[in-house]
């Protein structure tokens, strides 16, 4: 960035910090998730509240710096982080105000899903919210956010009831149904598109105790098959998250698995515990499982797992399908021998439920009549590698939709560019999205995301 007075301007109207390159932190601040993104910002501003945010969404606008916006920095494709501009770190923003009695709750975006799963858990309540304990609230709430409860409760964005948005203005804006309603909508599955989202308010259902955990099962086509027709016919209160891998050496994996293609299926069944045990009776059914530790819990423990070993890319892709064709987990089966990278996963998801039930229109997540997720990620060390993993993902994908082009979901989307884009949002959803692009951010400064631009080609 050019200006170093204009940050020192900034630094000195600040709550939070200023990070640069001379500081102590600074090698820390500026790692992401996928730690091959191994940028040097000129500065990371650590926010403190939505006023430091606006000064810092100025200050990237009249210098024309590149700005990352980041919540838990967990984006495939590294927009979180940025080489020379700015990133504007709201991972300081983590406070949750819960209304136990309203049922809602205000997060600051920078919670993480753990930190935010954990605060609602002490009150017996929750949102869903992925899988996983360090993703950022901000980024996946406004990707839409498919989860543990996504059968039995929508998206995250379907439990979204109102946000705090500071627009590439740098104006403040609070937003719902009834205020900038377009904002509202665009919001609920557009990214980061359109300003940067400093609280979330969310819906909270009383769930609690549930039945969850994690079912190791041999990947034979069998188990794959029957794993994904289980999960369809089961109530909505399951929702399963099952990936298709080689047996890591793992300390919880039997020796004798580890390398082998498994299926580590995770669960939640939230509505009790004998009915739970019985919807999952048909899955344990389908195999021996090889490790069994679906069991009664309380619903926070489900993010309380030890996290992988650090990764540095992740090359990949996913598809929003109605179903599989016929050969698919003999197909999943062959690329999974053939895959090159250090650790390569097939990760299916069966949606429908209540994420189904809201209107096509209602939100800008474009894809609710999708019956099935199958995210493909191939994680690897070295950048020059990616051509070669993300042929075998797209090529694997393509065999999956039967040859289409498939829809996917904004979350899992890597650097795929304008077809990416194409992709999840279906062409009228997209144009909706430009209109309200041009109206809160025509000059895209907000283009480090799956980029709507403010005119649709
Ligand atoms: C290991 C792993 C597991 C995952 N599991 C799930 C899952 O179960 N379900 C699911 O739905 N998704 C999942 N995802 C995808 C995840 O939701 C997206 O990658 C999401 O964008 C990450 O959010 P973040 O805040 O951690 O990342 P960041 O890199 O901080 O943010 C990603 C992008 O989101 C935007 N953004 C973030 N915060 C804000 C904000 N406050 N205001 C405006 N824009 C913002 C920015 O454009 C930013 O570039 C997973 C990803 C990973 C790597």
């Amino acid at each position: 960035m050019q200006s170093d007075t204009r940050l020192s301007n900034l630094r000195a109207g600040l709550n939070g910090k200023v990070i640069g390159s001379d500081d102590p932190a600074y090698d820390d601040l500026r790692r992401v998730f996928f730690t091959g993104f191994d940028r040097r910002p000129a500065a990371i501003v650590r926010v403190a509240d939505a006023a430091d945010v606006a000064g810092v969404v100025t200050l990237a606008r009249e210098t024309g710096a590149e700005l990352a916006v980041r919540s838990g920095g967990h984006s495939r494709a590294g927009h979180g982080t940025s080489e020379g501009g700015i990133v504007l770190d709201l991972s300081g923003m983590n406070a949750v105000e819960i209304d136990a009695d309203g049922r809602t709750a205000w997060a600051q975006t920078g919670v993480t899903a753990g930190g935010y799963t954990r605060a609602t858990g002490e009150h017996g309540l929750a949102t869903g919210l992925g899988d996983t304990p360090t993703v950022g609230l901000g980024g996946i709430t406004l990707a839409g956010g498919i989860g543990f409860l996504v059968r039995r409760n929508g998206l995250a964005i379907d439990d979204l009831l109102a946000a705090e948005v500071v627009t590439a203005a740098g104006e403040l804006l609070e937003v719902d149904e009834e205020s900038h309603a377009d904002l509202f909508w665009a919001l609920r599955g557009g990214g980061g598109n359109f300003g940067v989202a400093t609280r979330l308010r969310l819906r909270l259902h009383e769930i609690d105790e549930v039945v969850g955990g994690m079912l190791l099962l041999p990947a034979s086509t069998d188990v794959i098959t029957g794993l994904v027709a289980a999960a369809d016919a089961a109530p909505e209160e399951l929702s399963m998250i099952a990936n298709i891998l080689k047996a890591p050496p793992v300390p919880f994996i039997p020796a004798e698995q580890h390398g082998k293609p498994v299926v580590i299926a995770s669960m939640v069944y939230a509505g009790g515990a004998e009915a739970g045990e019985k919807a999952i009776a048909p899955i344990r059914a389908l195999a021996t499982p090889l490790v069994d530790m679906v069991r009664p819990i309380r619903y926070p423990e489900m993010f309380a797992g030890p996290e992988g070993p650090p990764q540095a890319f992740s090359a990949g892709t996913n598809i929003l399908v109605d179903g599989l064709p016929a050969r698919a987990a003999e197909t999943i089966l062959e690329y999974l021998e053939t895959a090159t990278a250090a650790l390569a996963g097939i990760q299916v998801r069966v949606l429908g439920g209540a994420m189904a039930r809201v209107p096509g229109d209602a939100t800008a997540f474009g894809h609710r009549e999708a019956k099935l997720m199958v995210n493909i990620a191939a994680m690897h060390e070295r950048a020059e590698e990616r051509p070669e993993h993300e042929t075998w993902a797209a090529n694997l994908a393509k065999a999956l939709s039967a040859g289409t082009t498939a829809a996917a979901y904004v979350g899992f989307v890597g650097d795929e560019g304008e077809e990416g884009v194409r992709r999840a949002y279906p062409r009228a959803t997209l144009e909706r999205l430009a209109q309200v692009k041009r109206r809160y951010d025509p000059d895209n400064l907000f283009r480090l995301n799956l980029n709507v631009p403010p005119e649709v080609k």
